[in-house]
């Protein structure tokens, strides 16, 4: 991890050598520790006066109860999100893109994409809600410079789809990236970065014309398509609730 907040969870954001430099080596016993920008819990600074390794902050070794799907995107502990890490943080900017991100053309748009790459009956309103809440719990709105756009490809990596009483095949979505680079390579242009919707029990890659499925914007819009249906109708209200 690149970045941790200084002294308390949200704090100001630093490297590992401003870290060392604002606590000094007795940062422990001063009871000064780095935060986790993300899950808020506290990190360790690494390699600092190493000129060997890139200085980075480690979160502590995950808990065997814990699912992959809950893993700290920061921590690159489990496969499902690994290159899915901040380059940047920007918290104010995060705030306000939180606010677009709910605006009701903007949300039904987001569902509308969601639904189309879920099927039918894969994604309910509630379903999507919970998105949201796990992209909060992430704060993946405060990455430094993401785009608007990008937002409903994240939210599909943070689910679990198709386990409901209808569905016999439960599957999730990953990236298609380089996992040593930050979450913002999908974002560049002619990075060639997909969304892959694979078959939780096995990994393999669901075999429809759409999978997978070019990470941009006119994809987005062209994926998600005509979503008047859904800011219009009773969908549009129930979001417009979140
Ligand atoms: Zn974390």
């Amino acid at each position: 991890m690149l970045y941790a907040c200084y002294g308390r969870p949200g704090g100001p954001i630093v490297t590992p050598e401003k870290f060392m430099a604002l606590a000094g080596p007795d940062f422990r016993a001063k009871g000064v520790l780095p935060y986790c920008p993300s899950c808020d819990e506290a990190v360790d600074p690494y390699g600092v006066h190493s000129p060997q390794v890139t200085s980075r902050f480690d979160h502590q070794n995950i808990n065997e109860l814990q699912a992959p799907w809950d893993d700290c995107l920061e921590a690159n502990r489990s496969d499902r999100y690994k290159g899915m890490h901040a380059d940047g943080w920007d918290y104010s900017r995060g705030d306000a893109l939180r606010r677009q991100f709910f605006e009701r053309d903007n949300i039904c748009q987001a569902y509308a994409f969601c639904l189309t790459l879920c099927r039918k009956g894969n994604l309910s309103v509630s379903e999507f809600k919970a998105l949201t809440r796990i992209a909060d719990h992430k704060k993946i709105w405060a990455y430094q410079d993401i785009p608007l756009w990008i937002i409903p490809y994240i939210l599909l990596t943070l689910g679990n789809f198709g386990s409901g009483p209808q569905s016999r095949f439960p599957f999730h979505f990953v990236l298609s990236k380089s996992q040593s680079k930050g979450l913002s390579q999908i974002w560049q242009p002619n990075q060639k970065c997909y969304l892959k919707k694979v078959f939780s029990a096995s990994g393999d890659l669901v075999k429809t014309s759409d999978n997978p499925l070019v990470i941009s914007h006119p994809q987005l819009e062209e994926t998600a398509g005509d979503y008047e249906w859904v800011s219009s109708g009773p969908v549009g209200a129930m979001l417009g609730g979140i």
